[in-house]
Formats: structure tokens, C-alpha cells, sequence
């Protein structure tokens, strides 16, 4: 959790944005590691968008090991870890878990996960195991 929380209040006031790495086994995800990417949107303070290309890179270099792209992580700066309006109209894949960390004037607050329900602009809150080594 200190990789996210640091890239978080590295990235202030801006929005940062990364992806989670980690492995599911019997029915149970467990998150190993967060990716820092750079948020290429034109309104980085408001808005993340995580470059296309970040993510085949990630798929390719994981493909063959135990572990896989769970989700992503971006930072709500001084703004709750909720799903914004913005994020509900972003759901494109019902099967990637969603992090949110608070940062409140620089300094990371709440890590959240969620989950998109399945009906549209909807998310259900989840917990999730997290490695050490985070
Ligand atoms: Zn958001």
C-alpha cells in the first residue's frame, strides 16, 4: 500500500494512475504489486486515462507467469475514495477491480477497492487481500 499511497502524493494535485498486478486462486484475488503509469489525460488534476499501450506491455511481459493485470488505481485528489460521476461513465470492463485513493492536500488518506456490479454506472465496494510487499 505505500507504492500507491507514494505515487498518489507524488502525483498531487494531479490524478495518478497505475495498474494492479496479482494473482487469483481459488475464486480469491490477491493484489502483488501496483504499476505506475502516467496519466496521458488533458486534465490530469480532473480526469486519468491510463496509455493503451501501458497495458499490452504489462499483459505481454505477465503472460506465462502466475500472475495477471487485476485492475487500476487512480487518486482522487481532495476528493473521498468514491467512484466519481466521471468513473461510473468510464466502466468498460465488469471484471476490473477499481482502486481509489483519497489524497486530501498532498498527504494519501483512504485506499478503497471496488468492483463494477454489472448494471451500468455501478459499483459495489470490495476488500481485498493485499501482498506485503505493497
Ligand atoms: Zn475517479
Amino acid at each position: 500500500m505505500a507504492a500507491i499511497r507514494q505515487h498518489a502524493e507524488d502525483t498531487y494535485p494531479n490524478e495518478c494512475c497505475g495498474l494492479l498486478i496479482g494473482q487469483i486462486t481459488d475464486g480469491t484475488a490477491k493484489i502483488t504489486d501496483f504499476i505506475p503509469c502516467q496519466n496521458i489525460s488533458d486534465t490530469p488534476a480532473k480526469a486519468f486515462e491510463i496509455l493503451p499501450t501501458d497495458i499490452i506491455s504489462w499483459q505481454k511481459k505477465l503472460r506465462g507467469t502466475n500472475t495477471q493485470i487485476l485492475g487500476h488505481l487512480h487518486s482522487h485528489p481532495n476528493h473521498p475514495a468514491e467512484p466519481s460521476d466521471r468513473d461510473r461513465e468510464q466502466i468498460s470492463d465488469p471484471l476490473m477491480i477499481w482502486g481509489i485513493c483519497s489524497v486530501k492536500e498532498g498527504i494519501s488518506e483512504e485506499v478503497r477497492f471496488f468492483l463494477p456490479t454489472g448494471r451500468k454506472f455501478s459499483f459495489s465496494s470490495i476488500s481485498f487481500k493485499i501482498g506485503n510487499e505493497l
